[in-house]
């Protein structure tokens, strides 16, 4: 069983005597508890290292008030610097998209929930902040996936840009700013094609597009449950393309959360949203107090 990390750290207080400032060494045997629980919500290594690092400078030498036990007081120590790795600058979900038509670029691997995670934030944008949006997907190779946002499209009533067959990614993405100039929308958003794996390819394609479209944001859009892969997905689109955001999606599955710390650390991108289900409104800002608690059980 799971035993969660307040409990892990009563009992390594529980097992200390001292009372008032807590001692190097006691704030040692409790951090060995808490980088295990880190590794346990899949917090990567060389992460977890740094964290414990920084959290242990704060925590030697704080006085324990009487109130709380010791255990506690570094459960909130852990738990604010959590909050502090988490939170991006701003609004959280906040996105750059003043001086209309803005283009935001969404960019994943294939499966990763892309395509739903487009549409879920066009209806966001337009319920919520009144915008004229317009959807293009850019997934040449998969059919399916175009006609996927345009039955979305009409679902959420956004707008999609038309299919023309025979066209490739760049060619769309030139199309859809001129009829998101031409129509008035203040967002346009270009679904990039997926696959299964990073590969040249897929990544000299979103290269193109992003540099016809200049977008304001580009968003990837990662499976929560997938752990370390999530971040390696983060690492490699941050460095080739640069993302300005994570989207987490599947945060309604039983993922521990750590993924979300990992990939904020190691690409220094906030996570800006989170999907929480299939159905159209299951899209949330990201709010580092939650997954604080899924790291911290
Ligand atoms: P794409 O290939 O990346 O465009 O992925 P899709 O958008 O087609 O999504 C793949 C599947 O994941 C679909 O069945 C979606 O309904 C589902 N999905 C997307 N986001 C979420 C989410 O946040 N939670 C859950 N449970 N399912 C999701």
């Amino acid at each position: 069983m799971f035993e969660n990390l307040s409990e892990r750290l009563s009992g390594v207080f529980d097992r200390l005597t001292k009372q008032g400032a807590l001692s190097e060494e006691d704030v040692k045997t409790a951090l060995r508890e808490v980088r295990v629980a880190l590794l346990e919500a899949d917090v990567s290594l060389p992460v977890a290292r740094d964290f414990v690092k920084a959290v242990q400078d704060k925590a030697t030498g704080q006085a324990v008030t009487k109130s709380i036990t010791p255990g506690q007081q570094v459960v909130k120590i852990v738990h604010d610097a959590l909050i502090d790795t988490l939170k991006g600058e701003g609004e959280p979900g906040a996105l750059k998209i003043d001086s209309p038509p803005a283009p935001i670029l969404m960019v994943g691997l294939q499966g990763s929930g892309k395509t739903t995670t487009t549409a879920k934030l066009a209806k966001r944008l337009k319920d919520r902040d009144g915008k004229r949006v317009l959807m293009a997907s850019l997934d040449v190779n998969r059919p399916a996936a175009m006609e996927q946002l345009a039955i979305l499209g009409v679902q959420i009533g956004v707008d999609t840009l038309p299919i023309v067959k025979g066209e490739n990614p760049v060619q769309i993405a030139k199309r859809a700013k001129t009829q998101a100039s031409m129509g008035g929308y203040d967002v346009y958003m270009l679904d990039t094609a997926g696959r299964l794996s990073i590969d040249e390819e897929l990544m000299r394609q979103v290269e193109a597009v992003r540099d016809v479209a200049n977008p304001r944001e580009t968003l990837l859009v990662v499976d929560g449950l997938t752990g370390q892969d999530a971040v390696q997905t983060a690492e490699n689109f941050n460095d080739r393309i640069g993302i300005s955001g994570v989207v987490l999606t599947r945060m309604d599955g039983d993922g521990r959360g750590g993924a979300a710390l990992s990939m904020r650390a190691v690409t220094g991108k906030p996570i800006k949203f989170v999907g929480l289900g299939e159905k159209m409104d299951a899209l949330e800002t990201f709010e580092p107090e939650r997954i604080a608690g899924r790291i911290l059980g």
